[in-house]
């Protein structure tokens, strides 16, 4: 098989944008650790400088190993082209800083992880980028939210914490509309259970951090280009569609096509404001993807077993997780992640605030702490630590309530997870 005929999921998980290495044969990807790369001679130099010709300059910009990684997730993904970057907040900055223009606004829906409400609402206000809050649940609140400033809407795929499932086709048709680009946040969902491109996003970004490295042990970002947005319409993108100070007068837009956007963020956005990946992590998250659907096949098994067993359990209250059949949002669970659900929920604790904290303490196995998308499960009550700066009505509409309390089901077994979850629910009584 050539891999030319469209292999399939597992295949590019594993082979896509990478050869033998050309000089050593050496099969797995190497780690490039090199800050920088010679020119072959004088004009060689002034093309890559002119994005004349494309190629490695200096690892802020590009890097062999950083470049397996974006190619790999761009076809998982369904993608024109993809950037890596430090961080998912990393990836979420350069977005904003080539589609943004101080004053303009954007519409973002209330279920988002709690890094990224802090982004909007406080460092993005610094660089006069404007958050306009809608909810997920009541699309007509994203159409009425729109604006003539309005340059993007951003929500998730599945949302952190409650791992709610967001109606994308609606919203992108409500993008559509406005002539604006639907930026899809997929860290929960990995493209393994969604890819956001078929439903209508023209941007993905990533935490790599959580489920694709899946190991709870490299950070870093991704930025994929549909490649599907047109971004000189009425010139409201002037980043992608007005003459480029910086490389001469090039429009990027009419000179790079459907990776115009990918090309922005990496020759202005990672250039001018840094947040590159590191060689060594990018080989790590390699390694993670390289078995990301085995992972998140084994995550969704456990996750169900894991809300199941809570769902009858008499100390718990609520449980809050797509996956299960009565879930308010099973049906667009199944509509646009039929391979599962996810592995993050949040579940209700009949004693409250003391129960959370007696539960995260009670746990032995599983780990109290504020990440998600480890190969070891994690657990954490948010208004103990995460929400703690709210005030309580903050933290219910957040989906944080004293009484909730998240976890992270990671791949041990799912009667050693019951286990430890059971003792440490007894102790909270
Ligand atoms: C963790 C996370 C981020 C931020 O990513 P970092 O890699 O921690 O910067 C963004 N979105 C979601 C959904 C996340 O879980």
């Amino acid at each position: 098989m050539s891999l030319d005929d469209t292999p399939r999921f597992d295949t590019l998980a594993i082979h896509a944008g990478a050869q033998p290495d050309p000089t050593t044969g050496a099969r797995a990807t190497p780690i490039y650790q090199t800050t920088s790369f010679v020119f072959d001679d004088v004009d060689h130099a002034a093309s890559l400088f002119g994005l004349q010709a494309f190629g490695n300059i200096y690892t802020r910009i590009m890097n062999p190993t950083q470049s397996v990684l974006e190619e790999r997730i761009a076809a998982l993904e369904g993608g024109t082209a993809a950037l890596a970057t430090a961080s998912g907040h990393g990836a979420q900055l350069i977005i904003f800083h080539t589609l943004l223009q101080p004053g303009d606004e954007f519409i973002a829906v209330r279920q988002l992880y709690g890094g990224s409400i802090n982004q909007f609402n406080h460092s993005f206000k610094k660089f006069d980028w404007n958050v306009v809050w809608a909810d997920a649940d009541d699309i007509s609140s994203i159409e009425k939210a729109i604006t003539k400033k309005t340059k993007l809407i951003f929500c998730e795929s599945i949302a952190n914490p409650g791992g709610l499932v967001t109606d994308l086709g609606a919203i992108s048709k409500i993008a559509r509309r406005a002539g604006v680009p639907l930026v899809v946040d997929n860290t929960l969902a990995t493209p393994y259970l969604c890819r956001p491109i078929e439903h209508g996003a023209d941007i993905v970004v990533h935490s790599l951090t959580k489920f694709i490295g899946g190991h709870g042990n490299s950070m870093g970002g991704m930025i994929v280009d549909a490649g599907s947005f047109n971004w000189s319409r009425e010139g409201r993108y002037p980043t992608l569609s007005e003459p480029c100070e910086s490389y001469n007068g090039m429009k990027l837009h009419e000179t790079f096509g459907g990776i115009a956007f990918a090309i922005a963020c990496r020759v202005l956005g990672l250039r001018d404001l840094g947040p590159c990946i590191s060689p060594m992590n990018a080989f790590l998250i390699i390694q993670g993807l390289e078995t990301l659907s085995l992972r998140m096949k084994k995550h969704c098994k456990n996750t169900i077993k894991v809300a199941e067993h809570l769902s009858e359990h008499k100390a718990v209250s609520w449980v809050s997780y797509a996956g299960l059949r009565g879930d308010r949002h099973h049906k667009l669970a199944k509509k646009y992640c039929p391979n599962g659900a996810g592995a993050v929920f949040t579940f209700g604790l009949k004693g409250g605030y003391e129960a959370g904290v007696k539960v995260v303490s009670g746990v032995e196995m599983i780990s109290h702490l504020a990440n998600i998308g480890d190969v070891r499960s994690l657990i954490i009550h948010p208004s103990s630590t995460t929400h703690r700066q709210l005030s309580e009505q903050q933290q219910i509409a957040a989906g944080a309530g004293p009484d909730v309390v998240r976890l992270s089901i990671g791949l041990e077994d799912a009667a050693d997870i019951i286990a430890d979850l059971d003792k440490a629910l007894a102790e909270a009584g």
